[in-house]
């Protein structure tokens, strides 16, 4: 017998984007409205609640509640893209406020962070990932107000451990906020281990197409910072097209498929290559080699992501060398698609980077795990045929 009341499982929630369909037509695919203004009654209200298409659109309703649930939020916004969404975080707080960033997070993010926190008037801290203690250290009781930390970390995939970071934010009544691009919500729900925001780059794996720009944030709560995030996002008009919030919709309508090949391919190919000639290391969180891969186990659930990373023996020229004869790894930047992806990343963040200079950064996609294996093999091998 079924029980009526159970809560419906994640793949069906995903499967069926909650199950909603248009009263209209009764349509399973929602439609796209383009619409940027709505009819006012005679009186002068709106029947429906909209006015413009700055604040928000039908389109982004959808995605937005299946994502919240995924994360088990309360709700939640989409972004234009997810350093919009990042931005928007930082956003609100106040000149005077103290934030804390990890070392090592999405560079793009932690450069603006660091450029911008000048002349916006807050100020920021650094601390070394998985060091607790410095995170106790640089908290400013009274003044921090936002713990920023992403895990696992692009590109050598450092773990951090979100409860302790939340406890840390919790005793100085900051918020926490996790980047939660790479772990997907099928991983890791940041908001059940105490965080109260999530972020992600919806551009990778939730739209998982390589198609589509998007980013969006989850909140635990809705409370005074969540409404400064919305006005932030009405002023600004970090929105979606409506096209684009349609494409982000359907692409997740299979991501557990796509999160679940990635992770098993990812693992087959850690193995394969982990003590393989040519390789100086693989960082994958799945490895009981990796120097977070206890932290990773407890957090992360029903696998450690599709990302990981080869550092090559004889430095950046081999690295570069391995990269050019990959022929079914596609060398481009980015993350979370169907497709492979390999970049060398220390040339792509440039001078003062932390990344090893060695190093190869994948992005597994659904394609056959014995084709990538064989790829990356006949490019270990210098094979140029
Ligand atoms: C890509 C990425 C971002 C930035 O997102 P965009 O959609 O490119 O703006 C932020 N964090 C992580 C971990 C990312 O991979």
């Amino acid at each position: 017998m079924t029980d009526k009341n159970k809560p419906l499982k994640r793949e069906t929630l995903i499967a069926q984007g909650l199950g909603w369909m248009e009263s209209a037509h009764k349509s399973l695919a929602p439609g796209i409205y383009p619409a940027t203004t709505y009819e006012r009654e005679p009186d002068g209200s709106y029947p429906t609640g909209r006015i413009y298409s700055r604040p928000d659109n039908p389109n982004y309703e959808q995605p937005e509640q299946l994502l919240a649930a995924l994360e088990g939020g309360s709700t939640a916004l989409l972004f234009s893209s997810g350093m919009s969404a990042g931005v928007a975080v930082v956003q609100a707080l106040r000149p005077g406020d103290h934030m804390i960033i990890p070392a090592v997070m999405y560079w793009g993010l932690r450069d603006w962070i660091l450029s911008f926190g000048n002349t916006w008037g807050f100020e920021v801290s650094s601390v070394p990932n998985g060091d607790i203690a410095a995170l106790d250290q640089a908290v400013r009781p009274g003044k921090t107000n936002l713990l920023w930390m992403e895990t696992p970390a692009t590109p050598a995939w450092e773990i951090d451990d979100i409860a302790a970071w939340a406890k840390v934010a919790k005793e100085a009544g900051a918020r926490l906020a996790v980047d939660n691009t790479v772990a997907t919500p099928l991983l890791t729900n940041p908001l059940k281990f105490g965080a109260d925001i999530v972020m992600h780059s919806a551009t990778k794996y939730l739209n998982g197409h390589s198609d589509v720009l998007s980013g969006a944030l989850v909140t635990a709560k809705m409370d005074d910072f969540w409404d400064r995030i919305i006005t932030n996002r009405r002023t600004n008009g970090t929105v979606m097209g409506p096209f684009e919030a349609w494409l982000l919709l359907r692409g997740m309508r299979t991501l557990h498929l796509r999160v679940e090949r990635a992770c098993s391919s990812a693992m087959a190919i850690a193995k394969h290559f982990e003590r393989a000639k040519g390789i100086r290391t693989v960082l994958y969180p799945g490895l009981e080699s990796h120097e977070g891969h206890d932290i990773a186990a407890r957090q992360m659930n029903g696998g450690f992501g599709g990302m990981l990373s080869l550092c090559i023996e004889g430095g950046e020229e081999a690295a570069m060398a391995v990269a050019s004869r990959l022929k079914i790894f596609k060398r481009a930047t980015s993350l979370g698609g169907v497709e492979s992806l390999v970049e060398h990343r220390a040339s792509i963040e440039g001078e003062g980077t932390p990344c090893p200079e060695d190093l190869l950064r994948l992005s597994i996609g659904i394609e056959s795990a014995d084709d990538l294996i064989a790829d990356i093999e006949q490019a270990l091998e210098g094979r140029n045929s």
